[in-house]
């Protein structure tokens, strides 16, 4: 059997596969402290449960329009305009399966042979294989921890080449925590207009911000650039909803339509009565939103103080998301090494960081409750003591 070529081009998702071998380890009886998957263990709000449970008894179980429930669109709309400053109107928003969809669907409608997409590494790793399904070019320009692991003025400058089409924005970004000021948005927005290109921005972790750190979408930063700006989120992170797969992209009405032929021959509506639990996510209380982010507040400062206290391990504090991203250099083993051995001999799983593009790192995810990560960071500091 001879495969297509582009299925050797990618490689496969790392995130997927460690937490899913987590959760069969787990399932085996052997006590896993797994910091793999960026998935909120809370349970999803009643409230949205309760929502999804009635459009299932009022019969909502039949196809709906490709790009999502009316009623869905407009709150969406809404949520932008309010929440994020964004004059986004129904018509400029699809409903996707899951964020990872908005994205992938909007990069086959908008990357071809050739073009060159400019991604900030440690990236969350299923960027560059989007853009290489789609036969483009991804333009990997490395950050470093000295400078919180932002990309500068300066490089992505340096970056840009006639052929770049789009640069890719995740902020607060997956897997460093790091959030770019409104002060650095403004700034990368007004290189990406005098230089004619576009911006994806993945807002997928906007409300998991600590102390007093803003969000600003980039796309509010000015008309010129909201012309150029695809916005990307979606339920799972801020409502616990990983499993609903609900996302969305915003974007000017010719993208949202070329998207929408596209999900026509693929994914076609997203679950139609799970639609109706993200309405009831947004249009109701966010008071959960908040209790979540107090929860994960207080697990990061238990993490990343226990990563303090362990020689040989570093990672800057996040300011937002729920990753620490810890530099494992001193311990002299790569990042693939570490992560097997700790699994193997501690039964702690961590993503190595060559799947983001920092093989120097491993990503340690705290969405998981306060007992495992203590644990798991006893564990951990055993583990490092061993390899000294
Ligand atoms: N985005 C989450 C993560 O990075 C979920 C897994 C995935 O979709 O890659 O862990």
């Amino acid at each position: 059997m001879k495969l297509a070529g582009r299925v050797s081009q990618v490689s496969p998702s790392l995130t997927l596969a460690i937490a899913a071998k987590a959760k069969a380890m787990k399932a085996e009886g052997i006590d896993v402290c797994s910091f793999s998957a960026g998935e909120p263990d809370f349970p999803t709000p009643e409230h949205i449960c309760a929502a999804a449970k009635q459009a299932l008894d009022e019969g909502k179980t039949r196809y709906g329009p490709a790009a999502g429930e009316p009623q869905l669109r407009k709150a969406i709309a809404k949520k932008l305009q309010i929440h994020n400053n964004l004059d986004y109107q129904a018509e400029n928003i699809i409903v996707t399966n899951g964020g990872k969809y908005s994205l992938y669907n909007f990069i086959q409608a908008f990357i071809e042979t050739g073009d060159e997409v400019i991604i900030p590494a440690p990236y969350w790793l299923s960027y560059p294989e989007m853009v290489k399904l789609a036969d483009g070019k991804p333009v990997i320009v490395n950050t470093w921890a000295e400078n919180n692991y932002r990309i500068t003025p300066e490089q992505l400058k340096q970056a840009i080449t006639p052929q770049t089409k789009l640069f890719i924005l995740n902020s607060p970004s997956n897997p460093t925590g790091t959030v770019y000021t409104p002060e650095e948005i403004r700034t990368l927005a007004k290189i990406i207009i005098d230089h004619d290109l576009w911006v994806v921005s993945d807002e997928i972790y906007e409300n998991i911000l600590y102390d007093d750190m803003k969000h600003l979408s980039i796309g509010a930063v000015s008309p010129e650039i909201f012309e150029r700006t695809v916005t990307c989120n979606g339920f799972a992170k801020s409502y616990s909803m990983t499993g609903w797969r609900i996302g969305y992209a915003a974007a000017p009405v010719e993208i949202i339509k070329a998207m929408t032929k596209i999900q026509g021959h693929s994914t076609s509506n997203v679950c139609t009565f799970a639609q109706y639990g993200a309405i009831a996510a947004l249009e109701s209380s966010q008071a959960c939103v908040k209790e979540m982010l107090a929860a994960f507040a207080q697990r990061r400062e238990v993490i990343y103080q226990g990563i303090q206290g362990i020689p040989k391990l570093n990672c800057p504090k996040p300011d937002g998301a729920f990753y620490v991203f810890v530099d494992i250099s001193a311990t002299g083993l790569k990042s693939l090494e570490f992560c097997d051995r700790l699994l193997e001999s501690q039964q702690v799983a961590a993503i190595p960081g060559i799947a983001f593009g920092a093989d120097n790192c491993i990503r340690l995810s705290y969405a998981t409750d306060m007992q495992t990560i203590k644990k798991g960071l006893e564990r951990l500091d055993k583990f490092v003591n061993y390899l000294s």
